[in-house]
């Protein structure tokens, strides 16, 4: 009998499927992507191939373990980590999808949503759901294959068809059709969970018109999704969240205050708010974390739109830095405080402010501004929307920030992360492994396969840098009251 010791982790992201296999020590072994197309029938419209997300996500698990060189009976558990929200429906019978997936991204539902406001749905399911009434989730998608894709409302009225997130889809697909089952934190971003309940809202399905036999069962994150047999081994799949909620849990946020800011194209902020759904007064989502053992953790959630996105603008817009990376070096470079403010609302401004109005706007130059204040400004842009988003959850969640714990792509940068922990007054805390998507969820399929305790989890891991605050409270509070300044004149620009 061989050693189970390894974990697999599969993160299903918006661009690429991606596999990560690590070590009864959570460290990475191997990994494979492959990028994932993009379609874009019409304006706004966001779609994928559900067969190609699955192919690729196949292909990157046998790569991982060509690689690695790793017996398939080694392998303890498999966890699904996925890009949250996007939607996709199949036939049961033949198992092909009736559509493509509708992405989160997409935007064809904003006329259904308006409607469910009108009709007055909006505050009754915010407190069901935790949620706006937005495109973004899966429930007007799933609305919107079901009255524009022929004869589709005819076969799920007769039961043919199923509906899931990118999780059930590829549980379905790899346990042969055996599991249509999803886990809390994913179906806390469908917009027809009850997130207190913990089932689905039949008033919801009711107002969106959704049959619940297309629906999923719902299980805890941590637990028996049924086994996938890869060439003759039932390897168990043991572990199962959504990309940000187990980003959370990989940077093991288990207590209620403790928060993780992910720095890619957008900053995903999540913060724990512990057994309690708690509602936002600032436009904050409020989401089911994960459930493990009987119990439930709950988050409230922001984001900023325009995060490493604008270091991208920098680059390919502005042409003033060859790589992203670079953005560090021209940074460091101006040395004496200085005043220039950019406020990259490139398509309006989200929480706190909520002005989609707002247009990006650069303030503060004088003669001798240069290339370099510009950069620097652009990077110190993304921790100050940062600190806005956060100021607004501890005054939601009526909890103080002691440490704030970082990932995504532009985490590596040092003066950003520097200046994150001085604008804050906050330390920074960057773990060894910023993979903490897969990471996140390979603790959970860890423990549902009785390798791991949580407890293990926070010994194992391990902090690569901490950033401590540096900067003077006068230049603190005198650079931030600016930067509001900014941004408020930045807002109400479009006509
Ligand atoms: P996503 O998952 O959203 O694609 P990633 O986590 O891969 O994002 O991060 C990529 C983003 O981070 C890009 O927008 C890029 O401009 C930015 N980025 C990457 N490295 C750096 C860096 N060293 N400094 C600043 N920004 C960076």
């Amino acid at each position: 009998m061989k050693q189970k010791k390894y974990i697999i982790s599969l993160d299903q992201g918006t661009t690429s499927s991606r596999t990560i296999l690590f070590d009864s020590k959570a460290g990475i072994v191997a990994e494979s992507h492959i990028e994932t197309t993009q379609i874009y029938p019409n304006h706004g419209w966001v779609e994928q191939d559900p067969e190609e997300i699955f192919r690729t996500q196949m292909e990157t698990l046998n790569n991982v373990l060509v690689s690695a060189k790793v017996d398939p009976g080694e392998i303890a558990a498999i966890g699904i980590a996925n890009q949250r929200e996007t939607t996709v429906i199949w036939d049961k019978n033949t198992g092909k999808p009736v559509y493509n997936a509708i992405v989160w991204q997409d935007v064809r539902t904003t006329g259904i949503c308006k409607a469910i406001t009108e009709a007055g749905h909006a505050p009754y399911i915010k407190e069901t759901t935790g949620l706006v009434v937005d495109s973004y989730f899966s429930a007007t998608k799933i609305q919107w294959i079901l009255d524009h894709v022929e004869g589709v409302r005819e076969k799920a009225e007769k039961g043919d068809l199923l509906f899931g997130t990118i999780d059930t889809w590829l549980l379905w697909k790899m346990t042969g059709g055996k599991v249509h089952a999803t886990d809390f934190s994913n179906a806390s971003r469908t917009m027809l969970f009850d997130i207190r309940k913990l089932k689905w809202d039949d008033k919801i399905l009711g107002i969106t018109g959704i049959p619940k036999t297309l629906l999923p069962e719902v299980r805890e994150s941590v637990g028996d999704f049924g086994t996938f047999n890869f060439e003759g081994t039932e390897i168990p799949i043991t572990g199962v969240a959504g990309d940000q909620q187990s980003a959370l849990f990989g940077q093991a946020c288990f207590e209620k205050g403790d928060t993780k800011n992910t720095y890619g194209t957008g900053c995903f902020l999540l913060m724990n708010t512990g057994g309690k759904p708690q509602f936002s007064d600032h436009g904050m989502l409020t989401t089911v974390a994960w459930g493990i053992d009987g119990d439930v953790n709950y988050a409230l959630e922001g984001s900023v739109f325009v995060g490493g996105a604008a270091i991208q603008w920098l680059r390919d817009g502005l042409k003033m830095i060859d790589t992203a990376a670079d953005s560090e070096y021209y940074a460091k470079k101006v040395q004496e405080p200085h005043e220039v403010f950019v406020v990259p609302a490139f398509s309006g401004l989200g929480a706190p402010f909520w002005d989609m109005d707002a247009r990006g706007a650069i303030f503060g130059i004088t003669r001798d501004t240069t290339k370099d204040h510009l950069i620097k400004a652009t990077l110190e842009s993304i921790a100050y929307q940062s600190k806005d988003l956060l100021l607004a959850m501890e005054e939601d969640a009526g909890t103080k920030l002691t440490t704030l714990k970082v990932d995504g792509g532009a985490s590596a940068n040092n003066y950003l992360m520097q200046f994150q922990a001085d604008i804050l007054n906050t330390k920074v805390e960057r773990p060894e492994v910023i993979e903490t998507t897969a990471l996140g969820v390979a603790f959970m399929a860890g423990i549902g396969a009785g390798l791991w305790k949580k407890e293990d989890i926070l010994k194992q891991r391990r902090v690569q840098h901490v950033f401590a605050p540096q900067m003077k409270e006068d230049l603190r509070t005198k650079l931030f009251k600016k930067w509001r300044k900014a941004v408020k004149k930045s807002m109400d620009w479009e006509d």
